[in-house]
């Protein structure tokens, strides 16, 4: 109770006109505080507020209190959830890196029936692969890369083709539409197209090349299997 008499007291101090310097500033000692503020009992007993232990102050004194540790808590508080936030946003940024890490860096680039595949064919020279399947049926990136051409070509009636990080391109044909455009950046598995049987054509399927860095069309087959994939 001697702390609330001494808050009081200052309250009353203050609006008695009288300087608290002496209770405030600093360097003074808790006897120091208290002796100017000792003679202003009867102020604040006529402002009301009260400077005698009858309890009827006790209020302001646990509001006074709960006010100073609802602070503290509010920065323990405050702290914690930092902490916490910190905590999540490293797991998170862990799970991500294993989610790269785990996911796949090559794929299939579509389902359905290998039916062709690369070299001389019918006196002239098939220079990709063929994946038949119904129209519609999904066509994924192969690999990780930028689209650097979506629209008609020449006997593909529609074509995609894609340059991995490492120059190779993968070119996709015959495709019934497309959902990328020309510099967008895809990942392995990412949904680029739907087979089609657009251009030079017997039936739906995918047509699918592997390029290497300067141009020259490579037999997809053992590319692919270089990189676990079996058509
Ligand atoms: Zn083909």
């Amino acid at each position: 109770m001697v702390v609330a008499a001494v808050a009081v007291g200052a309250f009353a101090a203050a609006a008695a006109g009288q300087t608290i310097q002496a209770a405030s500033g600093g360097g003074g000692t808790a006897a120091d505080e208290i002796v100017p503020l000792a003679g202003v009992n009867n102020a604040s007993a006529a402002m009301g507020v009260g400077g005698d232990d009858d309890g009827s102050d006790a209020p302001e004194l646990l509001a006074m209190t709960r006010q100073v540790d609802g602070g503290v808590e509010a920065q323990k508080m405050a702290a914690s959830e930092r902490f916490t936030q910190a905590r999540v946003q490293r797991a998170a940024q862990l799970k991500a890196q294993q989610d790269e890490a785990a996911r796949p860096k090559y794929v299939r680039p579509a389902q359905g029936t290998f039916t062709s595949g690369f070299g001389a064919r019918w006196g002239v020279t098939h220079y990709g692969v063929d994946i038949a399947n119904s129209i519609g049926t999904p066509i994924v990136a192969v690999a990780d890369g930028v689209v650097i051409e979506a629209g008609p070509a020449s006997g593909f009636g529609l074509w995609v083709r894609i340059q991995h990080p490492d120059g190779t391109i993968s070119v996709y044909g015959h495709m019934n539409d497309f959902v990328v455009r020309e510099g967008q950046q895809v990942k392995a598995g990412q949904l680029i197209a739907h087979i089609g049987n657009r251009g030079q054509s017997t039936g739906p399927h995918l047509h699918f090349e592997i390029w290497d860095a300067a141009g020259r069309k490579m037999n997809p087959l053992p590319w692919l299997n270089a990189r676990g994939i079996s058509l």
